[in-house]
Order: structure tokens, then C-alpha cells, then sequence
């Protein structure tokens, strides 16, 4: 049960945005993660409260609310720590702060040096690595930090010096006519300072171009189109800019017998008519290649759905899994694959089951004769 929004953060309801903002501020400071680490109890409490303040500071989000409580659909979803921080809300005026910097804010006021691009690697996985979690090495290439000048630009540790053409302000003003035009410095390129000692094997930049090898870890029970970040794992910042982070989009590989739906597997068997008729035992393969019998009631009709409790997928961040239905596709007999024996089996089965049948479509008959 999701409790309350205004409750969530202690405002009524006709609270202002500034209000919202005082007591969301004040219970994220309590309740942060990196004030609580390893607080599992804390974290539930940072993604509620944060779930509560992601609509209530957003007026159409909080109108719906209003109206509609959380079948609104603007309640939590967009925030989970264990794919990143994937929010569509502001938070960096709220966090900077009091957490200075690290909380996926990119809208820092003046930033030190050139900050590396956030890069995406796009990961295909199968369904059974889905079912087991898995550690999967990727390669990339991209700028990373130049290991001769440790990203510095300058060889020898030698500091840069002012710009003096901005006075290290990065920006120059010219008059154009009556206006006032501020553009980014030519001789530092913006950065306020200028190398006079450049790094031979970067040129100055700071980083290079390489390759990358890293480990990515996909948690059990992910859905397709899932984004993991890795952060700082993006492109190298350079001359004390930070880095980029990397964002891995998890795309799942069609199953050959598997559909998957959230927790639940889905998957067609065959089964005999014979055998769909007399009922029995079926043995169905599992996600995790093991062997499931499955009571098959007699009479089984075809598209019949037989759950298997628990042999589905895992929930994230769960040890609970889903179900697994199986649904029953009778086969008929082909006469062309059959015995003189079994086609008289049939024949002789057919003559007798015949009674019940007439008295079925005779009354289809008589029906339509009615109509
Ligand atoms: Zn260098
Ligand atoms: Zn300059």
C-alpha cells in the first residue's frame, strides 16, 4: 500500500512548491543513501520520499494526483538506484546544496576543465542470463585520461597559467554596435588557462583515445529496454573535468520456446490427442534447463493453460519468481503416420463417440432451423 504523497513528506494539501521543497529537503538529508549506507530501511524511505516529491513539485503531476490519488500514473517508477538515476525531475538545485557534487546532476555552475560525454553501449542478453544475472565484459573505445600528464594537458606537472586574453573568465566580450556580444575565449578555447607545456602524447587535451574493458553487471530479473548506468565509466573529462558515465541498454533476445511477460514465462507443448484425452504426466523443459512434470487432467482441451507455480522469471531485486503457464496444443492423429492396426483403432473409437456427437449437432441443427 503507497502511502499518501502530502502525508509522505508532512505538508497538507494546499501546501506551496516552496514548501514541498523545505520538507523534501529536509527528509532527503535525513534519509540519503550516502548518509545511510548499507540502511536498507533509509534507502525505502529516500525512494518514497522521492517518489512523493517527483509528483508534488511537478503542477500537472500534482493536479493528477489530486484527482486521481496514485492511479494518476505519476507516482514512483522513475526512480530506482539500481539502474541509475533515471528521473525526469530536477533535482540538481535540491541536492547541490547540501551534497555539493556526484548526484547525477550535470548543470554545475562553473565546472573545472572539460567534462567527458556520457556514452551508450547497447548489450543484447538472453533470456537465460536474464534468469541468472550475469557479469559480461564489454569493450568500447573512447577518450580516456591521458596516463602521461594524469589528464592534466601539461607535461611535467608544470601548472597552466591565466589566460590573458579573459582573464581566465573563458568568456570575452566585444561591442557590436549598440550590443554587447559575450563569446567563448579563442586563445583558451574557454578553458581560462593555457597550457605552455604541452603533453607530446595528448597534445595538451588531457585524454586520448583507447580501449576500454570493463564488467558490466546485468541484475537477475531485468526488462527489456533497461538502462544500467556505470558511472564515471563514460568519457574521461579532461583538466580536472569530470567524467561522463556510461549507460548500458539491455536488449533481450527473442527464446526459441520462452515469451516472457514481466515474471511470467509462457511457452506452447504439444501433447497427443490420445494422450490429451486419457490425461497424464508431461515434462516440460524450465528456464533453467532443468525438468518439470506437469499434470495433464484428462480431457484436456487444446490452448489450455497449466500454471506451474514459481518456474517463471525472478523478480528484481527479489528472490520470489513468477509462474510459468503452460499452454497445451493438442495434435491429431495423421492417418499417413499411422498402423492398419491404429486407423482401425480410431475408426472403431469414432463409431463409438459417434451418439454423443449426433445429439450435439442436431441440436445445432435444430437450433438453426429455429432461426
Ligand atoms: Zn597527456
Ligand atoms: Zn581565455
Amino acid at each position: 500500500m503507497t502511502r499518501d504523497y502530502y502525508e509522505l513528506l508532512g505538508v497538507n494539501r494546499n501546501a506551496s512548491i516552496d514548501e514541498i521543497k523545505k520538507a523534501y529537503k529536509k527528509l532527503a538529508l535525513k534519509y540519503h543513501p550516502d548518509k545511510n549506507p548499507g540502511n536498507k530501511e533509509a534507502e525505502e524511505k529516500f525512494k518514497e520520499i522521492t517518489a512523493a516529491y517527483e509528483v508534488l513539485s511537478d503542477v500537472n503531476k500534482r493536479a493528477n494526483y489530486d484527482r486521481y490519488g496514485h492511479e494518476s500514473g505519476g507516482g514512483s517508477g522513475g526512480f530506482d538506484f539500481s539502474h541509475g538515476f533515471t528521473s525526469t525531475t530536477d533535482f540538481s538545485d535540491i541536492f547541490n546544496d547540501f551534497f555539493g557534487t556526484g548526484f547525477g546532476n550535470r548543470t554545475r555552475a562553473k565546472e573545472h576543465g572539460t567534462p567527458g560525454a556520457d556514452l551508450r553501449y547497447d548489450l543484447e542478453i538472453t533470456l537465460e542470463d536474464v534468469f541468472k544475472g550475469v557479469q559480461i565484459p564489454i569493450h568500447y573505445v573512447t577518450n580516456v585520461k591521458c596516463d602521461l600528464c594524469h589528464g592534466t594537458g601539461s607535461e611535467g606537472g608544470i601548472k597552466p597559467v591565466q589566460c590573458n586574453s579573459c582573464q581566465g573568465t573563458g568568456r570575452v566580450r566585444s561591442q557590436k554596435g549598440f550590443f554587447t556580444i559575450e563569446s567563448t575565449c579563442y586563445a583558451c578555447y574557454g578553458e581560462g588557462e593555457i597550457i605552455q607545456n604541452k603533453c607530446k602524447k595528448c597534445s595538451g587535451n588531457g585524454r586520448k583515445r583507447d580501449d576500454v574493458n570493463i564488467s558490466v553487471s546485468i541484475p537477475k530479473g531485468v526488462e527489456d529496454g533497461t538502462k544500467v548506468k556505470i558511472s564515471g565509466k563514460g568519457e574521461a573529462g579532461a583538466r580536472g573535468g569530470r567524467n561522463g558515465d556510461l549507460y548500458v541498454h539491455v536488449k533481450i533476445a527473442p527464446h526459441k520456446i520462452f515469451t516472457r511477460d514481466k515474471a511470467h514465462l509462457y511457452c506452447k507443448v504439444p501433447v497427443r490427442m490420445t494422450l490429451a484425452a486419457l490425461g497424464g504426466e508431461l515434462e516440460v523443459q524450465s528456464i533453467d534447463g532443468s525438468k518439470i512434470k506437469v499434470k495433464l487432467p484428462e480431457g484436456t482441451q487444446t490452448g489450455t493453460k497449466l500454471r506451474c507455480k514459481g518456474k517463471g522469471m525472478p523478480h528484481i531485486n527479489s528472490d520470489t519468481h513468477g509462474d510459468l503457464y503452460v499452454q497445451v496444443i493438442v495434435e491429431t492423429l495423421n492417418p499417413k503416420h499411422l498402423t492398419q492396426k491404429q486407423i482401425d483403432l480410431l475408426k472403431a473409437l469414432d463409431e463409438s463417440t459417434e451418439q454423443k456427437h449426433e445429439g450435439f449437432f442436431s441440436k445445432v441443427k435444430k437450433n438453426f432451423l429455429i432461426l
